[in-house]
């Protein structure tokens, strides 16, 4: 039996085995590798894909991320928050549409009168849906207080990404006031306030080895995480990082990004892992192909095309809206290509989470 059968005939990975994985340059492996993730992700979650609105509602943000286009001290972007009534619009499409759950995005604050926007927002998405919309949220650290109070008003799913657990690497990439240990202290906290936790991190930062990448994966695991939102690091040319990027790889990056997803699935079955929109900006093929080897979600952007140019964590971010409609019916089709089906009016929770706690899974859940 060849190297790479044996490593996926075994129930469980070491790190060697997931650093040999992530390393395979041979396409026709790499092939194997994908389908045995892509069987696996059938085998454990079923054919569903589950839709996910994303709405970036403000690109108001206090840090100062050194890869984020919408960082802080980049006075190219103009800054925006939607009006209530245009969230309250792309979240009825949504729920019309049968979506069956929203993100909500933006910058990070923490003022008084942003978390009582966010509550507004939150009240406002259940109240026009009858409860049926599942809220994910991606608003940064916040305080326990704030997450409960957020959780109360009808999130249940928190997205915090930590971009690279190697703390060295976290600190090149952030000013230094931001600290990876905060990180985890804040996703702790979300578990604790009750969310179904996701995490992510970006792949092929400079300086990033496939040892790091190993690490992240087992992270994800230590830290119990249900559900994944990672990708590609792709540059922003109005970013301090940007000017440490040499010779940027698009193909080499995807490939490297696809084959995370597919060893991450294997290594943590039962959790929910999204195709990003940066597969999409690498290729046009790329949010199919990471549906085809391990992703299970997807979140195309609702974020009105006016707001969209200033909403730019990297460079050629896809966009889903020339009309809802048209882009949805082509998306419908890119599906359908990869032979899944869409998940309608369910919240396509991860299994992991009801393994984790116990509970049991209400109506949109099932
Ligand atoms: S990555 Fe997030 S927290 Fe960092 S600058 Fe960008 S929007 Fe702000």
């Amino acid at each position: 039996m060849s190297k790479l059968k044996t490593i996926l005939s075994k129930d469980k990975l070491s790190r060697q085995d997931i650093i040999y994985l992530l390393s395979l340059e041979n396409k026709s492996e790499i092939e194997e590798l994908f389908t045995h993730a892509n069987n696996l992700t059938k085998k454990v979650l079923g054919q569903n894909v589950y839709l996910r609105g994303l709405i970036e509602f403000s690109n108001i943000c206090n840090r100062n991320c050194k890869y984020c286009g919408i960082r802080k001290s980049n006075s190219e972007v103009e800054r925006y928050t939607m009006e209530m009534q245009e969230i309250q619009e792309a979240a009825r499409w949504t729920y019309q549409q049968g979506f069956g759950s929203l993100v909500l995005q933006s910058g990070e604050r923490s003022d008084p009168e942003f978390l009582k926007f966010v509550d507004n927002i939150l009240q406002n998405v259940k109240e026009l849906s009858n409860d049926r919309l599942g809220v994910t949220m991606s608003v940064g650290e916040q305080s326990l207080e704030t997450y409960n109070r957020w959780y109360e008003s009808g999130a249940h799913r928190y997205l915090l990404r930590v971009e690279t657990t190697n703390a060295d690497l976290y600190q090149k990439i952030h000013p230094s006031c931001h600290s990876l240990k905060e990180r985890i202290e804040a996703l702790d906290r979300i578990q604790k306030s009750g969310y179904q936790v996701g995490t992510g991190v970006m792949i092929g930062l400079p300086g990033q080895t496939i040892q790091d990448l190993a690490d992240d994966i087992i992270f994800m695991e230590e830290k119990d995480i249900d559900m994944i939102g990672m990708g590609p690091y792709i540059p922003h040319i109005n970013t301090p990082l940007n000017k440490t990027v040499k010779n940027f790889d698009a193909k080499k990056q995807l490939q490297l990004a696809l084959k995370m997803i597919a060893v991450t699935r294997i290594y943590l079955p039962d959790v929910n892992i999204a195709s990003t929109t940066a597969y999409g900006a690498l290729s046009e093929k790329g949010k199919g192909q990471a549906l085809q080897c391990g992703a299970n979600v997807i979140m195309p952007n609702l974020t009105p095309r006016k707001y969209q140019e200033n909403y730019k964590l990297y460079e050629n971010k896809p966009a889903f809206l020339a009309s809802y409609k048209r882009d949805f019916d082509k998306l419908k089709d890119e599906i359908k290509a990869t032979g899944k089906t869409i998940g309608f009016n369910k919240w396509g929770d991860s299994p992991h989470y009801f393994k984790r706690t116990g509970e049991s899974r209400n109506q949109f859940q099932a």
